[in-house]
């Protein structure tokens, strides 16, 4: 069920729980700023979520409130895993989906990284 965005941040959502351990995921990087994990129903042969640990919805949302520093720990986290992942030569996809019409199911800002396979043309 797609969220609304504009929404005040909700502790109850399903990567605030993987956050704070109470339900498990396959982590693969993890740093003060950010935490990445398998999708739970890849839609590549790599499919990676990166979250940052801030309590924030959406892009707008991060933009406007996050600091200089939250914002730079999480975007460098999008790359360290790109490349630990060794996605930087074949190539991998970058997608962020903020409310309904975008269909974002999990209110906590999330990117999904795709990899592992030639993913074609994509507009939306
Ligand atoms: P959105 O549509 O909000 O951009 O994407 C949310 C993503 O979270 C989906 O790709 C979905 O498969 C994934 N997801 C939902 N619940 C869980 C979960 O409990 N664990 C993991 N690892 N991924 C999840």
């Amino acid at each position: 069920m797609p969220i609304d965005a504009t929404l005040p941040y909700d502790d109850g959502n399903i990567f605030a729980r993987i956050l704070r351990g109470e339900i498990p995921s396959r982590r693969v990087y993890e740093d003060e700023w950010a935490v990445a994990f398998h999708d739970i129903a890849p839609q590549a042969p790599v499919h990676i979520l990166v979250i940052p640990r801030g309590r924030y919805v959406s892009w707008d949302d991060f933009s406007a409130q996050a600091s200089a520093e939250e914002i730079a720990g999480f975007v460098r986290a999008v790359g360290t895993v790109a490349r630990e992942q060794g996605l930087v030569a074949p190539g991998y996809r970058l997608l962020g989906n903020v409310g309904p019409d975008a269909g974002q199911e999990v209110p906590h800002l999330h990117v999904h990284l795709f990899g592992g396979a030639a993913l074609g043309r994509m507009i939306a």
